[in-house]
């Protein structure tokens, strides 16, 4: 690969950065990853407790094609990480004793749900249809293309997408689409569930995030065998093999333009100058950094940001055959679960939904044996820290809950714990308020408006990463900065 002498400065070592990175090493340019940290990955990073090993954020991945297509990219696609395929995808608990797997098969997935909430199998794979079509139509329109750049809007790909917008239920909400098609409380539940995969609430945001579980009953849901931090590996593998410098433990405090240009980063009180500068982190992070100063466009600023979360990781002495890789232990009342994170609400409710994730049942090696590393989550509201009290309170809760329905006292197990807390999410990754997935997409406008991944203020300033076009969650982070990279010119 040539280098031209141009430099990149891409601020920020999460899965964004470290993608962006790569396709400008590849476009020529010398390219430095500034991480604030003293380990790359941000939310997707890990940690060690007592001989335990856990994933410190995202659990689930889909679209692995995405990740494939930035090593190859790459010339390096030997580092792809091998995946286990998950079936069931998730094992699913009411509190009424109702128990649930959920098939990876839309068939299997149809019949079983049929069976266990009494329901026509018909009903439950046209909602499997349906989710994957408003995938299908959104996809090209939505997240695979800048929204902020005219070429987009006379793509055939989106234009077809336009003329079937009105199949995109973009004016109810998703669970209002959930209830007229589905009926079943339950049922309705568990789809509502997948409004959390961004961080939204299934009562205010639009029907078209119904296309969520089709990634995960068409394209399958995975775990790389070494867990998921084998994907910040494999980045920064890649990264590294293409020449690209990562400056650890250097937090940019200043970007400096010329109205017109970029023109260096700072940190420490030292200035680089740099050609091309990528902003990784939350956007709303890096406006206050411009200098002169930039004001963050309103529509940002204002934006509600997506839930944060309260983990208790427990390394568990001994194992329990009766959970999975991924469960889901519910509320009766999800509706004042989500009224609870809102802003004006109360926080963790006292029967919260519980998310249960067990790497160690795939990932032998991430518990000591005859143990489990449970990764243990509820949504929390992104209002700054929870007092010691609280989270307290929480844990008795979370942990009786698991105690009542396992049948079994759980916190006799608990050999070793890590608690992760909204304010401590906001000091490993510097996402306001803890937020896990920047803003949310509760209204129509927040999830398909986010900022784009350009300027036209100032050439050569770039945005990529979970808060900005198309989105949060690893494969809308990795085509973050595939758009991004599309929108770098290429050097001569
Ligand atoms: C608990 C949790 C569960 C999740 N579950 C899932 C899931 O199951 N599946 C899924 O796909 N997604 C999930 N996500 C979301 C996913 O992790 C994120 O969308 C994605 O990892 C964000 O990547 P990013 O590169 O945009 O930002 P980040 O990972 O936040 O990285 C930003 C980096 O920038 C660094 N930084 C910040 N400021 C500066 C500065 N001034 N100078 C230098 N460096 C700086 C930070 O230290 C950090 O390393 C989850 C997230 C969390 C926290």
């Amino acid at each position: 690969m040539k280098k031209t002498g141009k430099k990149a400065i891409v601020i920020g070592g999460g899965v964004s950065g470290l993608a962006i990175s790569i396709r400008l090493a590849k476009k020529g340019y010398q390219v430095e990853i500034w991480e604030q940290n003293d380990f790359l990955g941000g939310k997707l990073s890990e940690h060690w407790e007592q001989g335990f090993r856990f994933d410190a954020g995202p659990s689930l991945f889909t679209l692995p094609e995405l990740l494939e297509e930035v090593l190859e990219f790459s010339g390096h696609s030997e580092l792809m990480p091998s995946l286990h395929r998950l079936d069931p995808v998730c094992r699913y608990f009411w509190n009424d004793g109702t128990r649930f797997d959920a098939a990876a098969d839309p068939q299997q997935f149809a019949q079983e749900a049929a069976g266990t909430f009494g329901v026509d199998a018909q009903r439950v794979a046209s909602q499997l249809k349906h989710s994957r079509e408003i995938y299908s139509i959104s996809a090209p329109v939505f997240l695979e293309r800048s929204m902020h750049r005219l070429g987009t809007y006379f793509n055939l790909d989106f234009l077809k997408g336009v003329v079937q917008m009105p199949k995109l239920d973009v004016f109810k909400t998703m669970h209002e689409a959930h209830k007229k098609n589905l009926g079943h409380e339950k049922l309705v539940q568990f789809f509502d569930r997948y409004a959390t995969y961004n961080g939204s609430n299934p009562y205010k945001a639009p029907a078209t995030l119904q296309a969520i579980p089709s990634l995960e009953y068409f394209r399958g849901a995975w775990l790389p065998k070494g867990g998921m931090i084998s994907i910040t590996r494999a980045l920064t593998e890649a990264a590294q093999r293409m020449g690209v410098q990562i400056q650890m433990q250097r937090k940019a405090t200043a970007i400096y333009h010329n109205g017109k240009n970029i023109e260096s980063v700072e940190w420490d009180g030292q200035r680089e100058s740099a050609d091309l500068v990528v902003s990784a982190i939350d956007v709303q992070r890096f406006y206050p950094l411009l200098n002169p100063a930039m004001p963050l466009p309103k529509r940002i600023e204002q934006a509600e940001r997506s839930t944060s979360a309260l983990v208790f990781n427990w390394g568990m002495r001994s194992s329990y055959p009766e959970l999975d890789v991924h469960n889901i232990f519910f509320t009766d009342d999800y509706r004042n679960e989500f009224d609870a994170l809102s802003k004006s609400g109360n926080g963790i409710i006292e029967d919260p939904s519980i998310y249960l994730f067990i790497s160690s049942k795939r990932v032998h090696e991430d518990a000591p044996a005859g143990g489990e590393n449970w990764f243990t989550m509820v949504n929390a509201p992104g209002i700054g820290a929870l007092n010691q009290a609280q989270i307290k309170e929480a844990r008795e809760r979370i942990g009786g809950k698991l105690s009542r329905i396992l049948g079994r006292d759980i916190f006799s197990d608990i050999q070793a714990e890590w608690i992760m807390q909204p304010a401590d999410i906001a000091r490993r990754t510097g996402s306001p308020d803890g937020a896990l997935y920047g803003p949310s997409s509760n209204t129509l406008w927040s999830a398909f408006n986010r900022h784009a991944n350009s300027t036209s203020k100032i050439k050569g300033l770039y945005f990529t990463g979970g808060s900005v076009h198309p989105g949060g969650g690893i494969p809308l982070c990795l085509l973050s900065a595939k758009i991004a990279d599309d929108l770098i010119p290429s050097l001569p």
